[in-house]
């Protein structure tokens, strides 16, 4: 185990080394013929680059001593205070935009392409929650994490979601993050930013259905707790993954659990694991041949995922700006005469032409179609790893949090007995 974990933070980091290397270029001004003055342009002042250091002094301070209250200190309350004071600055004060889960796109654009510049300060934020997630948890989401802050402060009355709708909606994270990845680096959008639920209420104001989304997150929130986390959130692929290979996980008892039971129900995410049943046991063992199926079928799967969705890709395709634009104007020549139309309009003012615009369309088309089919094979991939897992029983003697599903949020620790 020791050795995975070696194995991974080692990945990490040698996959962030081209990101590190990007160069620090810039697009070119565009040339306008109407007569338009640039601005003076508003350089950061050294107070922004201040500002970064002091962001990511306070999330490392934060995955810290967070660290330490779930594993060491056990305390729910402090845990609830940091969470409160995070949500204030990360979310309100900052305005949701230290985010790591945001990050991911950034990243992904700059493996893609080596003119886009990824800061220091984007992949330091990408790397620690995925880095302290490796040695303790999933400690960013007990605290740190705005998103995963408001979500938890407006739990009310948990109801228990039955396994199969877990563990099928648990896949769509791992969709999210494969199409977030492919839009990124297609240069086409950072969906995870433009359908964040709660930067509408941070910022005190977006777009109205943006509002309704995240108020509609919080209502649901009451009675299923964190949605958003369980059910959506791409980063949260990313450090379950991590998380199940986590060394120094938090534990429901402090010292031995004596099987009491009385921890069953405190989880309000459903991640607390239950002692095996041995029927269970028994059963499984008859399911031997299911598993050698599903797993050969895996191969399978990823071959149709990559296949459907590379035969997708035109519409996929279509989410870009420059291939919508072009598809427009080649189907409707007479759209250019329409002065309300801002896109074209705007595409008229530059000094770029139509058969421009459609060769770089049909080059962006054509990454798309390679793009999606590692998008559709990894879709693919984790189905087939998760009909596997249905065949797949870890034994187990006592009540434990599951590793790569439990927030470091604390709440169990007061129902044992052996704590108290
Ligand atoms: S699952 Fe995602 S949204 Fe939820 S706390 Fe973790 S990183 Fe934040
Ligand atoms: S610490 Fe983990 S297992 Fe315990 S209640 Fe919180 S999320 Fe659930």
């Amino acid at each position: 185990m020791r050795l995975k974990t070696t194995i991974l933070a080692f990945l990490l980091l040698i996959t962030s080394g081209p990101v590190l290397w990007a160069q620090q270029q810039r697009f070119p001004m565009p040339e306008f013929e109407s007569g338009y003055q640039y601005p003076d342009a508003k350089l950061p002042g050294s107070g922004s680059l201040a500002m970064e250091y002091f962001d990511v002094g306070i999330l490392v301070l934060l995955l810290a001593v967070t660290s330490w209250l779930a594993i060491k200190k056990r305390s729910r309350k402090w845990i609830l205070l940091l969470m409160t004071g995070a949500l204030l600055y990360f979310g309100f004060w900052r305005q949701g935009c230290i985010c790591p889960i945001g990050a991911v796109q950034n990243v992904a654009l700059g493996f893609s392409d080596p003119t886009y510049a990824v800061s220091w300060f984007i992949i330091a934020l990408f790397l620690l929650p995925l880095l302290f997630s490796l040695a303790f948890g999933r400690v960013f989401c007990g605290t740190a994490c705005p998103l995963g802050a408001i979500q938890d402060i407006v739990v009310v009355r948990p109801v228990r979601v039955p396994v199969w709708v877990r563990k099928s909606l648990g896949m769509f994270p791992f969709v999210y993050l494969a199409l977030a990845v492919l839009f990124a680096t297609t240069g086409t959008d950072f969906i995870i930013c433009r359908y964040d639920p709660f930067i509408g209420i941070f910022r005190m104001g977006a777009e109205f259905h943006l509002i309704v989304i995240g108020i509609g997150f919080l209502l649901v929130g009451m009675f299923v707790a964190r949605p958003y986390c369980r059910f959506f959130c791409p980063y949260g692929a990313l450090l379950k993954t991590t998380s199940i290979f986590s060394k120094n996980h938090l534990s429901i008892t402090p010292s031995q659990c004596i099987d009491c039971k009385l921890c069953k129900d405190s989880c309000p995410f459903d991640a607390i694991d239950h002692p095996t049943d041995p029927k269970v046991i028994g059963k499984m063992k008859d399911k031997t041949k299911h598993f050698l199926l599903y797993a050969a079928l895996i191969p399978l799967l990823i071959v149709v995922g990559g296949w459907a969705m590379s035969s997708a890709h035109i519409f996929l395709a279509r989410a870009n700006p420059d291939v919508y634009l072009a598809h427009l104007l080649v189907r409707d020549p007479s759209v250019m005469e329409d002065l309300d139309n801002l896109d074209v309009q705007t595409f008229l003012g530059s000094d770029r032409t139509v058969d421009e615009l459609v060769n770089d369309a049909t080059a962006i088309q054509a990454t798309f179609r390679s793009g999606a089919w590692f998008t559709g094979a990894f879709i693919g991939l984790v189905a087939g790893l998760f009909l596997v897992s249905q065949f797949v029983i870890r034994r187990r003697d006592d009540y434990q949090p599951n590793r790569g599903d439990c927030f470091s949020c604390g709440r169990c620790f007061k129902y044992c007995p052996v704590q108290k």
